[in-house]
């Protein structure tokens, strides 16, 4: 098996790459397979942090939407993050692995408070970190909180999981028939053709910091070790 070529990484997993098939909620079975991955990944070493999104379960615009203060429409979408990491850990630690989940909002009696130094002293320790509730603050987005947390704790790749998608495109591949596949591109691009790899707050935070991110396709959750391992899979956003 060859050596990893990263140490630290930071996975985002969209509320969308739990779905599965399902039109709502987390698939067991999807969860598991990811957990699977996950653990084998950091069987070889490599420290993983992952940040969850909620949008499965509830978007902070879907209840602008119908009416409802934006705020509190976030604060119940970071909550539904939180219902994510619980279900991830619990796959996590069916398979063995030793996790850790992390709240950006305080909720004392399911995770721990995030600190950043625990954080980083759970993965030296070889556990699994599930960053929960985002950024703690309303009008960010999980990609957001991955970007943050991924320079936070000195993750040398962000690794951005997508559905159906090998990575980023021209345009969107299940609506336009010409998109086509972007194997490398550098964040100013990405940014100016507005490209759907993150939200743009995101993008930004990790070209001023020179974070390296790997947009993949989690269909197929072996791409997880491959790009660990160096192969060339799906989309590289940096610094031309
Ligand atoms: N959210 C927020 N602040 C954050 C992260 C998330 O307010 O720092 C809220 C926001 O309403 C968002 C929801 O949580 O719509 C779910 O997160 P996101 O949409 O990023 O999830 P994903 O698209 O990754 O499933």
């Amino acid at each position: 098996m060859s050596e990893p070529a990263f140490r630290r990484i930071l996975l985002k997993l969209s509320g969308e790459a739990l779905m599965g098939d399902l039109p709502y909620g987390a698939d067991p079975e999807r969860i598991a397979a990811i957990a699977r991955q996950v653990k084998f990944v950091a069987d070889r070493g490599v420290e993983i942090a992952i940040v969850v999104g909620g949008g499965n379960i509830y978007r902070g615009l879907q209840g602008a939407a119908a009416g409802m203060d934006r705020a509190t429409g976030d604060y119940m979408g970071m909550l539904a993050t939180v219902l994510n990491a619980l279900a991830l850990q619990d796959a996590l630690e069916k398979v063995g692995a030793d996790t850790r989940v992390q709240s950006a909002i305080t909720i004392s009696e399911v995770a721990e408070q995030y600190i950043r130094r625990r954080a980083m002293r759970h993965l030296e320790k070889g556990r699994v970190v599930i960053f929960a509730a985002g950024t703690g603050n309303p009008f960010f987005t999980t990609d957001t909180a991955a970007a943050l947390r991924a320079l936070e704790i000195h993750a040398e790749a962000m690794l951005m999981a997508k559905n159906n998608v090998e990575g980023v495109y021209t345009a969107d591949p299940r609506v336009d028939p010409d998109a086509r596949f972007i194997e490398e591109i550098s964040y100013q691009e990405a940014i100016e053709q507005r490209l759907t790899v993150m939200d743009s707050t995101a993008l930004s935070l990790c070209m001023d910091n020179d974070l390296p991110i790997h947009v993949f396709n989690m269909d197929d959750e072996r791409n997880i070790d491959r790009i660990v391992c160096g192969e060339r899979v799906g989309t590289v956003v940096r610094n031309a």
